[in-house]
């Protein structure tokens, strides 16, 4: 399985990162490798000094496909959940500068937490209005909701389906809203998707 990770898809985050509002999806991979389930401590790795966390909503792809009509997309989830696209922004400003690839900073071991559970989307209003939060040591660092993603679900899988056949299992992270920071060990993130609490997990 793959995950492929939205980047810039929230106006406010792209602004507070001094990113252009991009016209179409920016996207990126992270290995299987990358994820870190069952609220699992993240150990906060030795090459960074400055692991920025982003709460992301996490669609689950249920059926096989490639060049998918942007009408025809919802067909290929049917659940969403909740991750944390951890992002080395020390490492990743030095591949910016350099105009170098990103995944030394995106795609290291354990920078993708995921909840275990995943909710139908059927019981949440619609994917198109589905509120989410990260609390940092018990204050809300950042609030979202999907109705205020720059490229829709159907858009992003549309989309990224013409580079890529998306196959059962496959993970796509959202992208982030505005308020992503830096975490320090002993730090503890819980996620919500509305009032559902989808993971909770420490930095050691
Ligand atoms: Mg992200």
């Amino acid at each position: 399985m793959k995950i492929i990770c939205i980047g810039r898809n929230y106006i406010d985050h792209a602004k507070e990162l001094n990113n252009p509002v991009p016209s179409e999806p920016v996207f990126f991979l992270k290995p299987d490798t990358a994820l870190l389930r069952n609220n699992a401590p993240f150990f906060y790795p030795a090459f960074s000094k400055d692991v920025h966390y982003e709460v992301e909503l996490v669609i689950k792809i249920s059926k096989v496909g490639r060049s998918i009509g942007e009408k025809f997309a919802s067909r290929y989830y049917s659940e969403v959940g909740l991750g944390i696209d951890f992002t080395a922004r020390d490492l990743q400003q030095r591949c910016k500068e350099r105009g170098l690839p990103w995944e030394m900073a995106k795609a290291f071991d354990f920078s993708a937490p995921l909840s275990s559970a995943f909710l139908p989307i059927d019981n949440i209003e619609s994917v198109s209005s589905i509120p989410f939060s990260l609390l940092k040591n018990g204050e809300v660092v950042q609030q979202g909701n999907s109705s205020e993603m720059i490229f829709s679900v159907d858009r992003i899988i549309s989309y990224v389906s013409q580079f890529f056949t998306l196959k059962i299992g496959d993970l796509i992270y959202t992208g982030t809203p505005a308020g992503v920071g830096p975490v320090q060990i002993n730090d503890r993130l819980q996620g919500y998707i509305g009032d559902t609490l989808m993971f909770d997990f420490e930095v050691k």
